[in-house]
């Protein structure tokens, strides 16, 4: 019967355990930092053969009290994180536009805008074009205004009438009403801050309204204008619509049709 199996009987005296001779595998004479995670079994068995043997002088320093834990660190609140913006409004800084973020407006759940901003001004190779009615729009409709003003309404202003364009009027952008102003009907894409009207454009020393160009050539690029605005906006309506179009263009990007892509474009 081997030295181990006797000293694993709690009734058999094993007074070498700890002494002179060879340590135990597995049973360390004395705590180290690795050992201590064994000290409750060699604090059991030599409280068990204390009492088997207890005459017998101890062989052996006591083993030391644990090493109390080291307090754990106080709990630390993570760092606050800023709020994110929007990727839209991220983009949108980046764009070339200048804006500003403007809280919801009140109203029905049918009138929600979704990141509202004011639009201010347009620049971009040297130029910078005033949007002086600020219209209140969704930042991804205003994502649209921006494309479409820099691809479509000043380059068309150049190719036309040789001129730079320097403001547009907009109208206010967001208004919670019916379609056409009729009380009761559906709510008008301005209701959600998709749509803005134009009623002029500034160009250097001269201002163009929709509803009378001042010239052939004029016309011809409001016409154009008009046109070319169908690949940016979902619904573009104007003088000849009807009656509630005569002086300006109304320009919305609500999703048409059932696949959200149709056009109306008169
Ligand atoms: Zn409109």
């Amino acid at each position: 019967m081997g030295h181990g199996r006797d000293c694993d009987q709690p009734s058999r005296p094993c007074p070498r355990r700890h002494g002179r001779g060879r340590p135990r595998p597995g049973l360390p004479l004395r705590t180290s930092p690795t050992s201590r995670a064994r000290i409750p079994l060699a604090l059991g068995l030599a409280f068990a053969l204390e009492g088997a043997a207890l005459a017998a002088p101890p062989t052996t320093a006591p083993l030391p009290d644990p090493r109390p834990r080291a307090a754990a660190p106080p709990a630390v609140e993570p760092a606050p994180q800023p709020v994110p913006a929007s990727t839209c409004l991220a983009r949108l800084a980046l764009s070339g536009l200048r804006f500003s973020p403007e809280a919801a407006p009140e109203g029905p759940e049918a009138c929600r805008v979704v990141d509202p901003v004011r639009l201010e001004a347009l620049s971009g190779d040297g130029v910078t074009i005033a949007f002086p009615d600020r219209p209140l729009v969704a930042c991804g409709f205003a994502e649209v205004v921006a494309s479409f003003t820099r691809e479509a309404l000043a380059p068309l202003a150049v190719g036309h009438l040789q001129t730079r364009v320097t403001a547009v009027g907009t109208g206010p952008g967001y208004a919670c009403r019916g379609r056409n102003q009729v009380p009761g009907a559906r709510v008008s894409a301005h209701g959600r801050g998709l749509a803005i009207d134009i009623a002029w454009i500034a160009l250097e020393g001269r201002r163009e309204t929709v509803a009378s160009p001042s010239d052939a050539a004029a016309a011809r690029y409001l016409d154009t204008l008009r046109r070319a605005a169908c690949g940016w906006f979902a619904t573009v309506l104007g003088p000849g619509s009807d009656a509630a179009h005569a002086d300006h263009l109304h320009l919305d990007r609500e999703p048409r049709g059932r696949d959200g892509e149709s056009r109306l474009c008169q």
